[in-house]
């Protein structure tokens, strides 16, 4: 087969990733329109490079709605110095900016949703030249990359890092190496419902050392779990070697973290009617077999009984869906198996 011939990106960026120092600069990401008939969307993007190391590529707001990931980067961007570095660092607080800035998880310009966006295409949709720009130009810089993400407005997640089981064993042990030393409360194994297109494939697909997470949700962030992202990066940034000062004093040891395991389907609920939610279980509770989750309020009238949502397995409540109300269709309850 001939290898498809792809156009240049037509994002540029404003930082060269080459030079040693901190530069604080933009994707600049052609966006012709009505208000702005050469105008641009740009994605701000920070550098921080010195001496030889690897070099790691830090993302949040790949979803525009998750604000854990976007406050410990935009953090990290305006505190990290050369001086601390040994390597590169390169910071895109919020990857999906236009979904950022209008505070949802896809994009208000085209709808795209960036991680399901992978590969993208430099001639396609702006959330599809987001994504091309980062699969061809951005992740064949990097050694490890880590994508910040929460549940959004939709999901509440417990807190914890996350890589997936690759056909790649080394790989995999490299990933969960990093997963560990983030040193989130808990520390999953996951299983992806939906992997076609994910910023993740892409990153694991070029042999890199992938770590995501789920620090929370409901569309907002929480003083907790900024803390262990803020935490968490620069843990891992020094367990790549790539920051060389001393933990924080209030820095949690990786043996805190709990791990916990999403061995297959059975582990995720999804509504099969509509109307009001009834939590029955908080997250990070335990829950057995056979124990209610949640129940289901038909709204239309009263004197209907609600549908009842119980636990395939044996677990905590890992993540929960958060408006009161829910569709059909809707991942109400997720339940993770913990590794003893
Ligand atoms: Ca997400």
């Amino acid at each position: 087969m001939a290898p498809v011939m792809l156009a240049p990106s037509p994002i540029t960026p404003t930082v060269d990733f080459e030079r040693d120092g901190v530069q604080h600069g933009f994707l600049r990401l052609p966006y012709s329109r009505d208000d702005s008939a050469w105008g641009s969307v740009m994605i701000p993007i920070t550098v921080v490079r010195s001496g030889t190391g690897p070099t790691a590529l830090l993302t949040g707001a790949n979803h525009g709605d998750e604000y854990e990931g976007a406050v410990a980067l935009f953090d990290l961007a305006q505190t990290l110095t050369a001086d601390q570095v040994a390597g590169r660092v390169i910071i895109v607080p919020a990857m999906n900016y236009p979904a950022f800035q209008a505070g949802t998880r896809t994009s208000p310009i085209d709808k795209g949703n960036l991680n399901r966006s992978f590969p993208g295409r430099p001639d396609g949709t702006v959330t599809q030249k987001i994504a091309d720009y980062f699969t061809r130009e951005l992740l064949p810089l990097a050694d490890l990359v880590m994508d910040i993400h929460s549940g959004g407005k939709t999901l509440d997640f417990v807190p914890f890092a996350a890589a997936h089981i690759l056909p790649d064993k080394d790989q995999e042990a490299r990933c969960f190496a990093a997963v560990a030393a983030f040193a989130a409360p808990y520390s999953m194994r996951m299983l992806e419902i939906d992997a076609v297109g994910m910023y993740d494939t892409a990153a694991e697909e070029q042999g890199k050392t992938f770590v995501t997470t789920e620090l929370g949700g409901g569309g907002t962030g929480r003083a907790e779990t900024i803390a262990i992202a803020k935490r968490g990066v620069r843990n891992v940034l020094r367990h790549a070697g790539i920051l060389a000062d001393a933990p924080p004093a209030d820095g949690q040891p990786a043996e805190a973290s709990r791990w916990l395991d999403m061995p297959s389907a059975d582990c995720f609920r999804f509504a099969e009617d509509s109307g009001l939610i009834e939590a029955c279980v908080d997250l990070g509770q335990p829950v057995r077999a056979g124990d209610l989750l949640a129940r289901i309020h038909p709204i239309g009238r009263t004197g209907l009984a609600p549908s009842e949502y119980r636990a395939a397995l044996d677990g905590i409540l890992a993540a929960r869906h958060f408006p009161g109300l829910v569709k059909a269709g809707d991942c109400i309850a997720v339940v993770g198996t913990v590794e003893h």
